[in-house]
């Protein structure tokens, strides 16, 4: 049986990021940038004015002063406004500063008097003005090739005026449960039935990863149909086929897989839950084949199908994110595969949460991380470990 780390390596080795395409910036929200993107604007563009208030020269007032009201800017067109000592330019917020002022007093700290305002607190020079470029130097480099856009980083590419941006192609899956005991979530169920559940959760996977489900079918252990199923969906670029990959009589999938022509380069890894995963390729889809417990399919799909969708998406960084954690009990791994531990992380504790059962759907639903044991590693109550984290 094939080591964990060594499935994933050679999972991911057989993907290339996608071709990349351009996206508008509204719509990149969770994609990667396919190229490095620099700043055409420093930020703040322009000397401007982070109060609303009145422009001075700093030399020129002390409290108590009066200065005569000589103009007004507001934020939008520069007027070209020029002041000298004594004087004062009423600004707002944003406002490009007047030549000249080297200072702004916040209107809460002026008295007006018509023309005239006095000055009622001490001012220093460079007082609430923001800088031109103190935030962001022309030609930083300010999103890196197979970083993720986030809303911000959409905030950041507006403000220097990109419309549009490259980012790497988006993954379309086709999703296959399979399973003569599975009925669909609002139809009705006979005894010794159950509803298909992993459908809703590949879905939400899928979704998570920022790939398109372009199809989601149920299919019965019955080998005609499972080859017609796995025939279309392997016009995708992923191909999800969920139960039927292991030893059982009714487990099909290898088999259908076969007659395809399918080249099943993987099948059972040392993982616990998940041991029954296959991977496979059908020309140019790459199939996963997740064991039907839902917790198994939840764990090799984190393991294996996530970074596989994010290196097609171009990402830098395929890893779950990891965080520091207090472990809360002690934990020993006694079995011959590494364990992935369902847990929640709270205050910065982790502690596992429910049946650590591959069928245990409501514990891992109360969970928020895994905790990976290594085979005969054992862990002691309050000791950091690093977690794992999806939402
Ligand atoms: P299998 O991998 O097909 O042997 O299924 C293993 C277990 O997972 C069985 O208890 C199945 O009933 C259950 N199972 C399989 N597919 C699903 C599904 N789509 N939703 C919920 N449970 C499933
Ligand atoms: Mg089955």
């Amino acid at each position: 049986m094939i080591s964990e780390e060594e499935a994933r390596k050679k999972i991911v080795e057989t993907v290339r990021p996608l071709p990349p395409r351009q996206l508008a910036i509204s719509k990149s929200l969770d994609f990667f940038a396919a190229e490095d993107h620099f700043a055409r604007l420093p930020l703040p563009a322009f000397d401007n004015s982070a109060m609303d208030g009145y422009a001075l020269v700093a030399s020129s007032c002390r409290k108590g002063e009066r200065l005569r009201v000589t103009g007004e800017q507001a934020a939008g067109p520069d007027r070209r406004l020029q002041i000298s000592p004594g004087e004062a330019v009423r600004i707002f917020t944003g406002a490009p500063m007047p030549a000249g002022a080297d200072a702004v007093v916040m209107q809460e700290d002026v008295t007006r008097d018509g023309d005239k305002i006095v000055i009622n607190a001490d001012v220093e020079a460079g007082e609430f003005i923001r800088q031109r470029g103190c935030d962001l130097a022309e030609g930083q480099r300010i999103l890196a090739k197979g970083e993720r856009i986030r809303a911000a980083t959409a905030a950041l590419l507006a403000s220097q005026g990109f419309a549009k941006m490259t980012v790497s192609g988006e993954v379309n899956a086709a999703i296959i449960s399979t399973g003569d005991e599975l009925v669909k979530a609002g139809e009705k169920i006979e005894p010794g039935q159950i509803y298909d559940s992993n459908s809703a959760l590949l879905q939400a996977l899928l979704q998570r990863c920022s790939a398109v489900v372009d199809s989601v079918e149920h299919c019965r252990d019955e080998r005609e149909p499972l080859i017609e199923a796995i025939k279309s969906g392997s016009e995708n670029q992923i191909m999800i086929i969920s139960g039927g990959v292991s030893v059982g009589e009714h487990d099909l999938v290898k088999d259908a897989l076969h007659h395809l022509g399918a080249q099943i380069d993987i099948w059972r890894v040392a993982i616990k839950p998940g041991k029954p995963f296959l991977f496979a390729k059908i020309g140019t889809c790459t199939v996963f084949g997740l064991p039907g417990n839902p917790v198994s399919a939840f764990v090799t799909f984190l393991q294996f199908v996530r970074p596989t969708i994010l290196k097609m998406m171009g990402a830098t960084n395929i890893n779950l994110p990891q965080v520091p954690a207090r472990l809360s009990v002690d934990l020993t791994n006694d079995s011959d595969r590494p364990h992935y531990i369902r847990g929640k992380v709270e205050h910065g504790e982790f502690s596992p949460v429910g049946r650590q059962e591959s069928h245990a759907l409501f514990g891992l639903s109360q969970a928020n991380a895994l905790l990976r044991l290594a085979v005969g590693q054992s862990l002691r109550a309050d000791e950091i470990v690093e977690v794992q984290i999806w939402d």
